[in-house]
């Protein structure tokens, strides 16, 4: 079969590899559709995950079941199915737990173009098949559905982990895919406020059909100060941070009220310390809670997400802004996502 594939850090490109076996537990399915992350350009130009060596790119996609193993219950060859991004291994101890995410390791869960190839291939392999896939929702259009793979799981986590309730003043840092799905789910949570950071246009555009009510750049000046001015100097009651660097948590603590919480979801690509200012932090007793997380898989958070999406609360078409008819345009797709011009939310490729 062929996958699209990091060669290395910083190369990239088609490869022939044997097609994936089916273990007892497991699927083999062929997308539909894949839509390319900001993750795939930080693990093949950034190297964020080390080096990898001809390992096929891609974790978010649509696709069809071609082969079940002898183990697996509910799905057969030519159902169609949403892929999430992250897969645990359902029995291990880690999952018993409650941290799904980090099963075989921390962020051992992110098996796709981490730790086996992904899904940018003709075949891919799901562990777990019955605890990770979910049938494609009747009526969800397979393009669409690409986006519940990671975007609406991971920016609906920072909301988890900032503890969102109704009535909240919520800051929203990054406003890319991610920062978007943060945004409409504080909306769904009962945030009375949403103040957004980023500055491209489209995204602007979104957040605010979505339910964001006010934009800050974080060009313009410390996020911080900007927040401090808006809310006559109170702050907000939780943030969450889906764009940034380690100094964006600096801004967060500081423009945060005492109690409030953080709920990150953003990838720290550089820099060793992520530094808490002593003093906004209450010399330690201010209470304010940062919580940083990989977003969660599985079948039932999948099922319930998009559950969303098909009762008409959640659009997820708002986000897709390229489509692109054939597998051999994937390469443009993902240096799109590298180059990120200005009318780029998501692209998303027909396979
Ligand atoms: P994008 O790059 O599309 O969006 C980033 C956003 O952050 C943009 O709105 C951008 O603004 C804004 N931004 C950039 N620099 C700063 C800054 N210095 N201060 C504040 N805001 C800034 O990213 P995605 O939405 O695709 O992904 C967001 C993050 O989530 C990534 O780090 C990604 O790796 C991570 N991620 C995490 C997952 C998890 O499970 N935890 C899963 C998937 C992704 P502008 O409008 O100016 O561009
Ligand atoms: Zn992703």
């Amino acid at each position: 079969m062929r996958g699209y594939a990091m060669l290395k850090i910083g190369e990239s490109g088609w490869i022939e590899k044997e097609r994936p076996v089916c273990g007892p537990l497991d699927a083999i399915c062929r997308p539909i559709a894949v839509a390319i992350c900001s993750s795939d350009v930080h693990t093949l130009w950034a190297g964020a995950i080390g080096d990898r060596h001809n390992m096929i790119l891609g974790h978010e996609c649509c696709a069809e079941v071609v082969e079940v193993g002898s183990l697996v219950k509910d799905f057969k060859p030519g159902d169609r199915v949403l892929v999430p991004a992250i897969t645990p291994d359902w029995s291990s101890e880690a999952a018993q737990a409650g941290w799904q995410q980090h099963s075989g390791g921390m962020l051992g869960g992110w098996k796709f173009s981490n730790y086996k190839d992904g899904v940018f291939a003709d075949f891919f392999h799901v562990n777990d098949a019955d605890g990770n896939l979910a049938h494609l929702p009747e009526g969800m259009d397979p393009v669409d559905a690409c986006i519940m793979s990671d975007m609406v799981p991971t920016g609906f986590h920072a909301v988890e982990l900032a503890d969102v309730q109704f009535g909240d003043t919520v800051l929203v840092i990054g406003i890319g895919p991610v920062g978007l799905m943060s945004v409409r789910a504080c909306a769904l949570r009962g945030a009375s406020r949403i103040i957004a950071v980023g500055t491209r246009p489209v995204c602007r555009q979104v957040a605010r059909e979505y339910g964001a009510d006010e934009f800050i750049s974080y060009k313009e000046g410390p996020i911080f100060q900007q927040v401090l001015d808006m809310t006559g100097g109170a702050g907000v009651d939780r943030v969450c941070i889906a764009g940034g660097t380690v100094d964006t948590f600096s801004e967060a603590i500081k423009c945060l009220k005492p109690g409030g919480r953080i709920g990150n979801v953003n990838y720290l690509g550089s820099g060793d310390y992520v530094k808490i200012p002593r003093v906004e932090w209450g010399a330690g007793m201010a209470n304010k809670t940062i919580a940083g997380g990989l977003m969660p898989g599985g079948r039932l958070r999948m099922e319930k997400l998009s559950s969303l999406a098909t009762s008409g609360r959640l659009d997820l078409h708002k986000e897709v802004t390229h489509i692109f008819q054939g597998k051999e345009h994937v390469e443009e797709a993902l240096f799109m996502m590298r180059d990120k011009p200005a009318d780029l939310i998501k692209p998303v490729v027909i396979w």
